[in-house]
C-alpha cells in the first residue's frame, strides 16, 4: 500500500507547486493534478523514487475567479480561472480617505463574493486620516458582516481585525491603493523572510519581496495574497445578478408585487416601501440603483 497524506498548496508557479505538509515545505511538480491554487487541499502519495505525487485535489468549498482579462478586453467569451480556494473570508478593504471612501466599488466586492459563495467582512483603512464609522454602519450595519476599522500607521485596530481573521483562510480584496498589501505586511510580520524561502525553495533565484502565496499568520489562520486577488476585477459581474449583493433587498423579494422585481421602478415593491419608511437606509437603496445603472 502507498502511503497518503494530506497536503496544503501554499503557492503555484507552473509546473511547480509548494505544498505545507505536516511541518514540512516542499515543492513538486503539478504533473497529473493541474490547476491548483493556493488554498487548494490535496492527497499526496509517496512514490518508489521517494518524491511524492500528487494524486487528488480535495473537494473545494468554495473557489474564488476572474475573467481572463485579454478575452476581456477583444469583446470575446472569457472563462473564469481560479485564484484562490477554500476560502472562508473576504475582507473588502476600503479606505476612509485617499483614495476617498467609495461605497460602490463595497457593493461591487460584496456582489462578487456572495456569487463565489464567500463570507464578507468589511475593513476600512487609513482610520488615522478619518473615521468613516458611521456612513459604513449607516450602509452596512443591517447584513452579518464583520466591520472593523484599522489603521496600519497607527495600529488602531488591528487585533479587532485579527479577531475577524482568527481561525480562517482569507483574501484581502478592494481597489488599487485602499492599503491590502501594507495589512499583509502587517498581519504577517516574517512576510519578506517567509517570501525568500519559498523564492528559494522554488529556485526562481528572484529575492522578490511581492508576496504571492498562502500565509499562516498564527497555527489555523491564513491569508492567501496573490497579484491575481488584488487586481480581482469586479467589471464582468452581470446586471442580472446585482440584486443577490443586496441579501436585505432579496429577503423582502417575496413581498413585491412581481416576482422578479428588480425593486427599481415596478409598483407595489417591498424594497421601495421599507426606503420611504426609513428601514432600509436611502444611501444603500441610492447605491443599488447606481450600481444597476451602470452595469
Ligand atoms: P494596495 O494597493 O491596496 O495593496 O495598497 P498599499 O498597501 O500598497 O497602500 C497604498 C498606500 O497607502 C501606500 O502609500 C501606503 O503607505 C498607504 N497606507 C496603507 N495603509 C495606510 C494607513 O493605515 N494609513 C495611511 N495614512 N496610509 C496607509
Ligand atoms: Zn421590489
Amino acid at each position: 500500500m502507498p502511503s497518503l497524506s494530506d497536503a496544503l498548496v501554499i503557492s503555484v508557479s507552473h509546473p511547480f507547486v509548494t505544498l505545507r505538509c505536516g511541518t514540512d515545505t516542499l515543492r513538486i511538480a503539478e504533473d497529473q493534478i493541474r490547476d491548483l491554487v493556493p488554498g487548494d487541499k490535496v492527497i499526496l502519495e509517496d512514490s518508489e523514487d521517494g518524491i511524492p505525487m500528487i494524486v487528488e485535489r480535495v473537494a473545494r468549498t468554495s473557489v474564488l475567479t476572474r475573467m481572463s482579462g485579454d478575452a476581456m478586453r477583444r469583446g470575446g467569451t472569457s472563462r473564469p480561472s481560479a485564484v484562490a480556494a477554500n476560502v472562508d473570508l473576504g475582507v473588502i478593504v476600503a479606505s476612509a480617505d485617499r483614495p476617498a471612501f467609495h461605497p460602490r466599488f463595497i457593493d461591487r466586492y460584496l456582489l462578487l463574493l456572495e456569487l463565489e459563495n464567500v463570507r464578507p467582512a468589511l475593513c476600512v483603512t487609513k482610520a488615522d486620516l478619518r473615521s468613516r464609522m458611521d456612513d459604513a454602519a449607516a450602509l452596512y450595519g443591517s447584513l452579518d458582516m464583520p466591520i472593523v476599522e484599522v489603521s496600519t500607521v497607527t495600529g488602531v485596530g488591528m487585533d479587532d481585525l485579527r479577531n475577524v481573521l482568527r481561525g480562517k483562510t482569507a483574501v484581502f480584496v478592494g481597489q488599487s491603493g485602499v492599503g491590502k498589501s501594507s495589512l499583509v505586511g502587517a498581519l504577517v510580520p516574517d512576510l519578506e523572510i517567509r517570501t525568500q524561502e519559498i523564492s528559494a525553495k522554488t529556485g526562481t533565484g528572484r529575492h522578490t519581496t511581492t508576496a504571492s502565496g498562502l500565509y499562516e499568520w498564527e497555527p489555523g489562520s491564513a491569508i492567501i495574497d496573490t497579484p491575481g486577488i488584488r487586481t480581482l476585477s469586479i467589471d464582468h459581474v452581470p446586471k442580472g445578478q446585482l440584486r443577490f449583493a443586496f441579501r436585505e433587498f432579496e429577503a423582502l423579494s417575496e413581498h413585491c408585487k412581481f416576482r422578479d422585481c428588480l425593486h427599481a421602478r415596478e409598483p407595489k415593491c417591498a424594497v421601495q416601501e421599507e426606503v420611504a419608511s426609513g428601514t432600509i437606509p436611502r444611501a444603500r437603496y441610492d447605491s443599488y440603483l447606481r450600481m444597476m445603472e451602470e452595469t
